[in-house]
């Protein structure tokens, strides 16, 4: 099977690079993010969501939790306890409380898991945060995105204006340079690229720029 693996910062356009890639390579996408969300979506409905994670807590939850992913036409659904958390993924308290229980290395042991048997069986594209370093070291493509964080917010207020939601420049700031410094300093399944991952800053790129050269050099990989 062909993986191709991307890695990043939150909000510098993995998925929709990823999709873009997807389609031009007819492989799957998956997106590696919203399974860490809908298993923080049953932990928030367990639990609640002042509840504070931690060790015990996490494993006492991952006895009883069952996590189906399904893919509809092209749309990826992610189930805990055959609930299907898709539509609420997004939502604030998820994108945040996220990265507090995503750092638990037995969680992260049974997303691991799901992730390569997906892999093993399909061609595909996957993106999040340690997919190119840890679960997938033998991709035959790693790319680590990256873009300033002033760049990253203002694209987040873009899409926030355009879907009627509000939110403030500062406060997106704010949220991306922590969920970036909680992925990047944990202990496990930390944000850090992979030794052979090509870095793809795309600050300054339209999706196009940054889908055409990903494309070519997926291409040569292919090719080689
Ligand atoms: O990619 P996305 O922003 O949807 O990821 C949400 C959170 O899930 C990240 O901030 C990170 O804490 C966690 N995550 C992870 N490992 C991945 C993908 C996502 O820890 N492979």
């Amino acid at each position: 099977m062909i993986n191709i693996t991307i890695d990043g910062v939150a909000g510098c356009g993995k998925s929709s690079i990823a999709k873009g890639l997807a389609d031009r390579f007819n492989f799957k996408e998956f997106n590696t993010g919203a399974i860490y969300r809908a298993l923080t979506c049953e932990f928030i409905n367990k639990y609640g969501k002042d509840a504070c994670p931690n060790e015990k807590l996490i494993d006492e939850f991952l006895k009883n939790v069952f996590v189906k992913v399904v893919f509809k036409d092209k749309n990826q659904l992610v189930f805990v306890n055959d609930k299907d958390y898709t539509p609420y993924l997004r939502e604030e308290i998820i994108s945040v409380t996220t990265p507090k229980i995503s750092g638990y290395e037995h969680l992260r042991e049974k997303v691991r898991s799901i992730q390569r048997e997906f892999a093993r069986h399909n061609d595909c594209v996957m993106e999040g945060r340690d997919i190119g370093r840890v679960v997938l070291p033998n991709a035959i493509c790693k790319f680590f995105f990256t873009a300033s964080s002033q760049v990253r917010a203002k694209r987040r207020l873009l899409q926030l204006e355009q879907a009627g939601e509000s939110a403030t420049y500062e406060e997106l700031l704010e949220d991306i340079i922590k969920r970036d410094e909680q992925d990047k300093n944990r202990e496990h399944g930390a944000m850090i690229p992979a030794k052979d991952s090509i870095i793809i800053d795309n600050s300054f790129e339209t999706y196009e720029q940054t889908l055409n050269r990903c494309v070519q050099i997926v291409r040569e990989k292919i090719s080689k």
